[in-house]
C-alpha cells in the first residue's frame, strides 16, 4: 500500500479524477453535505476520528491553479467546512488543510478541503 507521500509523488495532475466521478454520481458515495456548488463526504482513509473532505463540483485542480474568479467558490468551501464541522460535533476545534501539488502532498487533482478533528492536532504537520 503506497503511503500518502508516495501517492502524491506519483499522482498525475490533470484529467478526470476519482473525485470528479464521485461528484457526478458515477461512484456511489454518501454525501454528508451537498449544495449546488460543493459536496462533503468522509475520507476513505481517515487521519483523525473525524476526517471529511469538502470539494467543489467545479473541477478545480489545485490551489495553485485557481483564478481570481474562483474567490466566491473558495470562500464557500470554508464556510461549508465550518457548518459541517459544527454539525458533526467538532466544537473543540479542527484542522483545515488544502494540499497543493507534489511537495504539498496532493494525490487527487480535484481541489479539496480536508477537515480533521476529534483528537489533539500536532504542529508542524509532516
Ligand atoms: P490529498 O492527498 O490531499 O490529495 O487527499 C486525497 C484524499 O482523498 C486522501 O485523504 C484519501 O484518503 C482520500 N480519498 C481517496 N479516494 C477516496 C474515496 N473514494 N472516498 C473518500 N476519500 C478518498
Amino acid at each position: 500500500m503506497a503511503s500518502e507521500t508516495e501517492k502524491a509523488q506519483t499522482a498525475q495532475p490533470g484529467g478526470d479524477t476519482i473525485f470528479g466521478k464521485i461528484v457526478r454520481g458515477e461512484i456511489p458515495t454518501k454525501f454528508i453535505y451537498e449544495d449546488e456548488q460543493c459536496v462533503a463526504f468522509n475520507d476513505i482513509a481517515p487521519e483523525a476520528p473525524t476526517h471529511f473532505l469538502v470539494l467543489p463540483k467545479k473541477p478545480l485542480t489545485r490551489p495553485a491553479e485557481t483564478e481570481d474568479s474562483d474567490e466566491q467558490l473558495l470562500g464557500h468551501l470554508l464556510i461549508v467546512a465550518r457548518k459541517v464541522a459544527k454539525d458533526v460535533g467538532l466544537a473543540d476545534g479542527f484542522r483545515i488543510t488544502i494540499n497543493d501539488g507534489v511537495k504539498g502532498g496532493q494525490s487527487v487533482y480535484h481541489l479539496h478541503v480536508h477537515v480533521m478533528g476529534g483528537r489533539q492536532m500536532g504542529w508542524p504537520p509532516g
